[in-house]
């Protein structure tokens, strides 16, 4: 099956997923190319990649000035490559929409990532799905749409990249539970009232992902990253929450599990490097060689599992409280989230007053029904204001 090569647009292209995308691109140059790319604001090496690899289109949604991107799209040109630059948010929308891809990589941090990838959906095209933040706003929508238009939402989350191989050719009727693993982060064993005084750089330091982006990591030391992945996973695998579970596992390297009604468990291994699930999203359904490391568990003197602390990590305990409620509650907990990490970020908040935002705007919202853009968006400016008031209070 070595035909047309797959047109890939990969918008976060800068960041960590999309990097070790773009590795996975280099390694495999006959299979893929790449049509677009986006970032925010790392113009610098926006500008490498598309000198390496060549797009049509590069976006950048906040530049320093359009006078760099005028000049840098220039000298490409001297040099005989074609890339079209476009400024801002709303040509991550337009190129979503209009220009021809058969794969979106969906690698934006944050709510930013979502308006792109609902004209994906709407498209009925293929969407790996890094940006969590999306289906945890949006899921019923996201995947009302997906089945309206045929839509795929391929999981790049390693957790849930995981549970999809071990579902591949089951049957979701006979699945007893989904097991997520969380490696616990860098506080697993901190003494619980030594936590109110951790800093960022503590935060910032994860013991077993450690090329990840700040926003994520600081999700994965509140574990809030796993309380969105339930989410996550609640409305891509369409499970009710009772049938989810999360598992410490802090060598990272069983991703996740499925037990079935017969008391079967498939578990899912690998070396803890994102190219793996990034590859296997891009590449579906088939399995190509990886540039990554491969696993040598002999290097592993055993493989831990723990239960999980309500007392350490009360965020999860939340995204259960949020994947019952459905509805808006998502988008209001995904967006105080944002805004107590990026508080969190500057300093001006603790390490536990990010957990404690997020419950306290999550309190104050009467869920609402989350059929249409405007009331999910509606519902995080809501969140938004509400966390902003509580943090500068
Ligand atoms: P990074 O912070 O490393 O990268 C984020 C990317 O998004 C950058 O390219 C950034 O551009 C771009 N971006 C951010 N805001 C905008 C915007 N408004 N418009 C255009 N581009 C924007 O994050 P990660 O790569 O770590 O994470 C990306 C997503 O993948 C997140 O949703 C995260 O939860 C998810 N994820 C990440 C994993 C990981 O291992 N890293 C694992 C599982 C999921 P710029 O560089 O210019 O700022
Ligand atoms: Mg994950």
């Amino acid at each position: 099956m070595n035909d047309t090569p797959k047109r890939v647009a990969l918008f976060g292209s800068t960041g960590s997923i999309g990097t070790s995308a773009l590795d996975v691109l280099r390694h495999h140059r006959d299979r893929f190319t790449l049509v677009a790319i986006a970032a925010r604001s790392r113009f610098e090496l926006l500008v490498e990649q598309a000198r390496e690899f060549r797009p049509p289109v590069a976006i950048i949604t906040n530049p320093s000035s359009e006078q760099a991107v005028l000049e840098a799209q220039e000298s490409l040109q001297a040099d005989g490559i074609v890339t079209e630059f476009m400024i801002g948010e709303q040509a991550l929308v337009d190129v979503a929409r209009e220009a021809g891809y058969d794969i979106m990589l969906g690698a934006i941090t944050g709510a930013a990532g979502l308006p792109a990838n609902m004209e994906v959906v709407k498209r009925g095209k293929r969407l790996a799905l890094a940006n969590k933040e999306s289906l945890v706003m949006t899921g019923p929508l996201l995947t009302r749409l997906a089945r309206k238009s045929g839509a795929e939402l391929l999981p790049v989350d390693s957790e849930h990249s995981a549970v999809w191989q071990c579902l591949r050719g089951e049957r979701t009727s006979e699945v007893k539970r989904i097991i997520l693993t969380a490696s616990g982060g860098p506080f697993r064993q901190t003494p619980l009232d030594r936590l109110a005084h951790v800093t960022r750089d503590e935060a910032l330091r994860h013991p077993t992902w450690t090329t990840m982006g700040k926003k994520i990591t600081v999700d994965s030391a509140t574990m809030m990253n796993k309380a969105l992945e339930v989410i996550e996973a609640r409305w891509l695998f369409d499970i009710e929450p009772e049938r989810l579970d999360v598992v410490i596992h802090p060598q990272s390297i069983v991703h996740s599990m499925v037990e079935f009604r017969d008391g079967s468990v498939i578990a899912q291994l690998g070396p803890n490097d994102m190219r793996l699930p990034v590859q296997f999203a891009l590449t579906y359904p088939e399995r190509l060689e990886t540039p990554a490391p491969t696993l040598e568990l002999n290097q592993f003197a055993s493989l831990t599992f723990e239960t999980l602390e309500d007392r350490r990590f009360p965020a999860v305990r939340l995204g259960f409280q949020v994947a019952r409620a459905g509805g808006t509650a998502g988008a209001v907990f995904n967006a105080a989230n944002e805004i107590a990490v990026e508080a969190f970020l500057k300093g001006e908040i603790g390490y536990l007053d990010i957990v404690r935002t997020v419950e306290a705007v999550l309190g104050q919202h009467s869920v609402q029904g989350a059929d249409t853009l405007d009331a999910v968006l509606d519902a995080d400016r809501w969140a938004r204001e509400q966390a902003r008031k509580k943090i500068h209070r």
